[in-house]
């Protein structure tokens, strides 16, 4: 028995939480180590170290997942880590370091912020998952099939035809169907002739035929950028993170696959983010046009097993570039140099469950842990990269020029719908967009309709003065709800639904909103030999859907393409010379202070679409809103404008990027535990908060204050920082340990 002292010092030590083994997929299991002295300081989560084990005490290799300072059973029962593994630092000593990145930032549990970060092994039935590809060139193929069939190498042959000169055949045709055996395909793959890879479920067929071959020399502003981001690539100690600023057809593809180039000169990885809705084929084959095998992708259509399949090939160095979306950030690259997030602003780039990461934020963190570099390219960066470059925290590099040479940016029309209305146009479409409608129909060239829905129909407004029913305290619209209320989401404010306007007591007020099945129909009324395609949830509900409706409109088989904004995302039709936003400023009336960033966003990415190849294009914006500063800035297609309004927008009213902001989610069965909850816990923050450290606002009922009977109430914290909201969460954490009394109440972070 230790001695009194003795047992208080063990109760001092610092422990460590550690995992034995991670690819097995049984990430629960984890055991408590303590930390001898002589290797306190020098142990972190993500630390490889060797532990004793079972009644032998043999000595195994473990990860340190988390440091603790109170033991979690007698503390004399507790091992000690043995040392340090003196191993070269594996990949998943990064990945751990950060999930605990992750788990700090976003207030998670770190058993899950390991599952969203390492790749875990699943079971596949490998061979269904599997294609055949051919690998040699056109003429040796022949000859070599000319042989085979000279000698009678009949398996052979069955394989050699059946697999096109353009594309892949799956794996299992070779069993089933052409009876070839396995070790045929393996001796046909060693002679070069072809090649089994994973089975790539990315395909977009029109795009097939549209892909360029021709190498493309960089010109003088993608030069410019090219040097100056590996200026910063080539610094030492600590890279900033680069803000790629370059407009729409500015070449940011090209300027990417250039630090690729060098990243692969020095022997290093790099992995390509791109949000998943622009992840089309035409992309992909890009980087295989440049890159050859040495690139991969993955996308949300693989399941796990494919994933991991991808994954298991980057970290054995089969691969130099991964390609995906937001969870491609985690990719176990050894020797990962850089990072590019395409098109950063897209809201996609953050995970919708718990942990609610940012894909832009793990990316900056990841790079900064094993010194490597971040491009974040965008024509509309977030308003989060633009104020962390306009303080120097990011380095800014601007592409303010198209590229191809006939490409022209398109003009851009803004229509009051007000004035349609006094003039007796009651229709969705306006006079403007009728005219230009018609003439693309005479001309044969194509048309885009878009309907904004965000916030569609929650909110109320105006048909007389376009104003939006707003909360007084919260400078964000009212939601209308079902028994006639109205209520804001930040902060309870409630009242019943208005009889009349409060800004000019027109009594035209209603809820808002069209369907794209509406605006189908209409256009089908005013131009009966139109051909029209409708693109929105209730279309694209088949495996193919999205992509068959694409695949039709870019063979023009059809005049106008009607859908919601996701039609005006990633997509590129050459025929396309007018685009039009029916409902610009639907997306302006949302409670969320980023309305103004994603309706600019939204409405210049739109104007993009217009004219990319010869064509002059044209846009028309139709809103109630034609003096809000995101469309007139959205219309002049001025990044710069817009960014110098909305900043000061968001420092008057203290909304990130210039604070921190945190929705806190309590849900529950009961109404009154998930409410009583929240209600303590805002209690609890706000006596330690200082009004100038900050601010609880809240708590009250989720938009959707009920789902599958689940009750939803969140409360929202505003802090001066990130290291603070950190310090809140963790608090909160533990407030939630102490306030055992209702379990049944979850408790979710989004930080916003
Ligand atoms: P964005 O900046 O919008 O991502 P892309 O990288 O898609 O732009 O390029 C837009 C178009 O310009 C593409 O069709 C691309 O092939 C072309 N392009 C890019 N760089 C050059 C270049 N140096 N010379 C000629 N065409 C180019
Ligand atoms: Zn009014
Ligand atoms: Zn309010």
């Amino acid at each position: 028995m230790p001695s009194d002292r003795g047992r208080r010092k063990l109760l001092e030590a610092i422990y460590a939480q550690v995992i034995l083994d991670i690819t097995s997929g049984n990430l629960d299991r984890t055991f408590q180590y303590r930390i001898p002295a002589r290797l306190q300081g020098q142990i972190r989560p993500g630390t490889q170290v060797i532990v004793p084990l079972g009644k032998s005490n043999r000595p195994v290799t473990a990860f340190v997942l988390e440091l603790e300072d109170k033991p979690a059973c007698d503390p004399i029962k507790i091992k000690e880590i043995s040392d340090l593994s003196h191993d070269a630092e594996p990949v998943e000593s990064q990945l751990i370091e950060l999930a605990f990145w992750m788990k700090r930032r976003y207030g998670a549990a770190m058993i899950q912020c390991l599952k969203t970060v390492l790749p875990v092994a699943r079971k596949v039935r490998a061979v269904e998952k599997k294609e055949i590809f051919r690998k040699a060139a056109p003429a040796e193929y022949e000859v070599f099939l000319e042989e085979c069939r000279r000698k009678h190498q009949k398996a052979r042959v069955r394989l050699l035809e059946a697999i096109p000169a353009d594309g892949p055949v799956p794996y299992e045709l070779v069993g089933q169907k052409l009876h070839v055996a396995s070790g045929v395909v393996r001796s046909l793959e060693q002679k070069g002739m072809i090649q089994v890879q994973a089975r790539q479920v990315l395909r977009n067929p029109f795009s097939r035929k549209k892909q360029e071959k021709q190498v493309l020399q960089l010109n003088s502003v993608q030069q410019e950028a090219v040097s100056q981001l590996l200026e910063e690539m080539h610094c030492q100690g600590r890279k900033r993170p680069c803000l790629l600023y370059g407009i729409t057809g500015s070449g940011k593809t090209l300027v990417y696959m250039e630090l690729i180039e060098e990243i692969r000169r020095q022997g290093k990885q790099a992995i390509v983010l791109i949000p998943e809705i622009a992840l089309t084929y035409q992309t992909v084959m890009r980087f295989y046009n440049r890159f050859g095998d040495r690139v991969s992708f993955i996308n949300s259509r693989l399941s796990a097993g494919e994933r991991y399949d991808q994954f298991l090939r980057a970290k054995k160095g089969e691969l130099d570039v991964m390609i995906g979306p937001r969870s491609a950030v985690f990719t176990p690259f050894p020797d990962l140099g850089l990072i590019i997030v395409d098109e950063e602003h897209e809201s996609a780039y953050k995970s919708e469950t718990t942990p609610r990461y940012h894909a832009r934020d793990a990316a900056i963190a990841r790079a900064s842990m094993c010194g490597g570099m971040v491009v974040l390219g965008s024509a509309t960066p977030s308003m989060e990269s633009a104020w962390q470059a306009a303080r120097k925290q990011f380095r800014l590099v601007t592409m303010d020029r198209r590229a191809r040479e006939d490409a022209v940016l398109p003009s851009v029309h803004v229509v009051d719908m007000r004035q349609e209305m006094l003039a007796g146009n009651k229709t969705m479409f306006s006079r403007v967009l009728y005219e230009k409608l018609k003439e693309r129909l005479e001309k044969k060239e194509q048309s885009m309709l878009f309907l904004n829905r965000r916030g569609y129909s929650s909110f109320v407004s105006c048909r007389s003065c376009g104003e939006a029913v707003r909360c007084p305290h919260c400078d964000v619209t009212l939601t209308l709800h079902r028994n006639q209320q109205l209520k804001c989401h930040y902060c309870g404010y409630t009242v019943p639904m208005v009889k009349t306007c409060p800004s000019c007591g027109s009594p035209y007020v209603a809820g808002f909103g069209t369907g794209t099945q509406k605006v189908e129909e209409k256009l089908r009324e005013l131009f009966p030999e139109a051909r029209i395609l409708r693109m929105d949830m209730d279309t694209t509900r088949g495996k193919n859907g999205h992509e068959s409706i694409i695949s039709a409109f870019a063979n023009e088989e059809a005049d106008i393409l009607v859908g919601t904004q996701m039609i005006v995302k990633g997509h590129d039709f050459g025929k396309v010379t007018l685009v039009g936003a029916l409902a610009a400023d639907t997306s302006l009336y949302t409670s969320d202070f980023r309305a103004c960033e994603r309706t600019f966003q939204l409405l210049t990415q739109a104007a993009g679409r217009a004219g990319r190849s010869g064509l002059p294009g044209e846009m028309v914006v139709q809103t109630y809103k034609p003096e809000n500063y995101s469309i007139q800035t959205a219309a002049s297609q001025n990044y710069g404008a817009f960014y110098r309004e909305e900043i000061h927008y968001r420092k008057m009213m203290n909304y990130p990027p210039c604070s921190c902001m945190a929705k806190i989610i309590f849900s529950s069965p009961s109404e009154e535990n998930a409410a009583e909850t929240a209600k303590e816990t805002a209690a609890a923050l706000r006596r330690r908060l200082h009004a100038d450290t900050g601010q609880v606002l809240g708590p009250s009922a989720a938009e959707i204050g009920k789902i599958n009977d689940i009750f939803y109430y969140n409360l929202f914290l505003r802090t001066a920082d990130r290291e603070q909201m950190n310090q809140e969460l963790e608090f909160i954490n533990s407030f939630m340990e102490w306030t055992k009394c209702r379990k049944d109440v979850m408790i979710q972070f989004d930080i916003l």
